[in-house]
């Protein structure tokens, strides 16, 4: 029985295995090391998540959804067909594909997960998250936040010495930035800062745009598949700069050919302001943790758009330090992810190490303000606070006469009640006073597994009490249905995955390409489709890599 280590991105998901005293990045049914957060339907119905999935995002819309994530927690309903889902049951879907397919990697069965999540996940997104697990069959008693687990791979690859690190995690969707420290085997996130708006695709955006002012074409008048064609061109042209000066992005559209040529410099011209906007979040979590440039180790980069070497010169510039370069972008949360399952489980390598945590966001209850009345916010714990915390507050009457005193419980950081998350009620009772004397004391004590408890003690003695948070959001019995739902979806086959990998991308390739081309297209793809259906294994195997090699060849 294995504990993997999973981070479930917006964009990619991967795993990882502890496993003879190391972090071993797991490979999923394709090879690869990364397997697209973007769930679909087959032309069969059955669920495919992943490469074919994302390359169906253009052909199939009405049967494929990516970025799910990040309505975590919510209701919101995605349709894949027919049928509807929440952020939660998609993403329970993803981690299914990902158990499945490190189960055939180990040939074992995977029982546990540590799954990393971002920093800013309010308790709603933290629990949404866990139950995903459960409902795709794995136990999660520990979620670790994306920056920690990033500085654990550090850590892990650089030994355990002494030091506070600042962690930028710049991924598809989502920017956090986060001071750590390490200090005698102990691991705490000093503070964390962040941007849930920012990420690889708004330099997709800018690129988009410039392409099609460059080229006089109106975003309005392309049609779906032209502006898939050109968004996805755009993506390849910026990961395209992070290896060369410069590249040409050239796209088809109507049997016309536009094309526009960039380079880094260039590329920093039109996405000015998303390079603006990763300052912001450093300049945050530098005040918010009270530390300068010159007391940080190291700055650790993570997220695949940190694979850019303009964003890490950026960085560079706006901090005065260079930041570490020899940790994999892709993989590194991942890999704290595993090293925490080591950790979880024990291992004799990190017996002595401890993983604290910090509260991200503040909680508090909701009182009158004495001059205004107007409803504000009493902060019991403050947001970074280092977990496990209890704190306790004193509150007074506000009439003469009071014998009842109502808590409400928020969570956020606004001064006003209203704009936060309210988590629960209490109401204590107790012998009638006058406005100003003392009610009642309310205890916030918050646990590592991001359990929050209310104690309300009236100035009589009486005690209330109350789980907030980390208790199931779903009650058992919906927790059962949705599991008995989830469990009748057919899996596509994985057997077959790379066929279908090679299907769906050549019927894109298809809806892309040049009319004449493709009837070559056509005939090759209809071709493989009949090898396919005949299964006869060894002919298959040869086609399927002259099949590839011919669709290599054209992008
Ligand atoms: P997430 O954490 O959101 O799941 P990732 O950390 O996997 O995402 O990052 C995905 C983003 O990284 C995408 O926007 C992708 O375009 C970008 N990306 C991946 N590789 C590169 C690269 N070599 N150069 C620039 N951007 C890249
Ligand atoms: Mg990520």
């Amino acid at each position: 029985m294995a504990i993997i280590g999973i981070d479930l991105g917006t964009t990619n998901s991967l795993a990882t295995v502890f496993r003879e005293g190391k972090p071993e990045i797991v490979s999923n049914a394709l090879g690869n090391i990364l397997t697209p957060s973007v769930a679909g339907l087959d032309d069969e119905g059955n669920v495919i998540v992943g490469e074919s999935a994302k390359e169906r995002l253009i052909t199939h819309p009405d049967l494929t959804v990516a970025e799910f994530k990040r309505t975590m927690g919510t209701d919101k309903g995605y349709y894949l067909g027919q049928q509807l889902f929440t952020s939660q049951q998609l993403s329970s879907i993803v981690l299914k594909k990902i158990k499945n397919d490190a189960e055939k990697y180990l040939g074992e069965k995977v029982e546990e997960a540590v799954i990393s999540v971002p920093a800013y996940f309010d308790d709603r997104m933290r629990s949404a998250t866990k139950q995903a697990a459960e409902l795709a069959g794995i136990k999660c008693e520990r979620l670790v936040n994306e920056p920690s687990a990033a500085a654990l791979a550090y850590l892990y690859d650089h030994g355990w010495k002494d030091g506070t690190y600042m962690v930028v995690d710049f991924g598809g969707g989502t920017l956090d930035v986060s001071i750590v420290d390490s200090f005698d085997q102990v691991m705490e996130i000093i503070a964390v800062a962040g941007d849930n708006q920012l990420g690889g695709k708004d330099f997709n955006d800018a690129i988009f745009n410039y392409f099609c002012a460059a080229n006089g074409l109106l975003e309005g008048d392309l049609t779906a598949e032209h502006r898939a064609a050109v968004y996805r061109m755009a993506e390849l042209t910026k990961i395209a700069l992070s290896t060369n000066p410069f590249a040409v992005m050239s796209v088809i559209i109507d049997d016309k050919e536009y094309s526009v040529t960039l380079d880094n410099n260039m590329l920093i011209k039109i996405a000015h302001n998303v390079f603006e906007r990763v300052h912001d979040p450093i300049r945050r979590v530098l005040k918010d943790s009270r530390m300068s440039i010159d007391e940080l180790e190291d700055i650790i980069l993570v997220g695949g758009s940190c694979r850019m070497p303009t964003i890490a010169a950026f960085i560079a510039k706006v901090t005065g330090k260079t930041p570490c370069t020899d940790i994999d972008p892709d993989t590194a949360i991942a890999i704290g992810a595993g090293v925490f399952a080591g950790i979880k489980s024990r291992n004799e390598n990190f017996k002595d190490i401890v993983m604290t945590d910090i509260c991200p966001f503040s909680l508090g209850v909701s009182i009158l303000d004495n001059y205004t009345k107007d409803e504000i916010m009493s902060f019991i714990i403050q947001r970074n606070s280092m977990l496990p915390t209890s704190k306790v507050q004193s509150y007074c009457a506000v009439n003469n006469n009071q014998s009842q005193s109502r808590f409400d419980i928020f969570q956020g950081e606004s001064i006003y009640p209203k704009n936060n998350i309210k988590l629960g009620t209490l109401v204590i009772n107790y012998d009638p006073v006058n406005a100003g004397e003392h009610t009642a004391d309310v205890r916030l004590t918050y646990d590592i597994n991001g359990m929050l408890m209310v104690d309300v003690t009236s100035k009589d003695g009486v005690t209330e009490s109350k789980i907030l948070m980390g208790s199931s959001r779903l009650s058992q019995k919906e927790m059962e249905a949705t599991k008995e739902r989830l469990e009748k979806i057919k899996f596509a086959d994985s057997e077959n995955e790379e066929d279908k990998l090679l299907i769906a991308r050549c019927e894109r390739i298809i809806e892309e390409t040049y009319s004449f081309e493709r009837d070559v297209l056509i005939d090759r793809l209809m071709w493989f489709k009949a090898v396919v259906d005949r299964g006869n294994t060894v002919e298959k195997r040869k086609v399927r890599a002259q099949f590839k090699e011919f669709l290599d060849g054209i992008s």
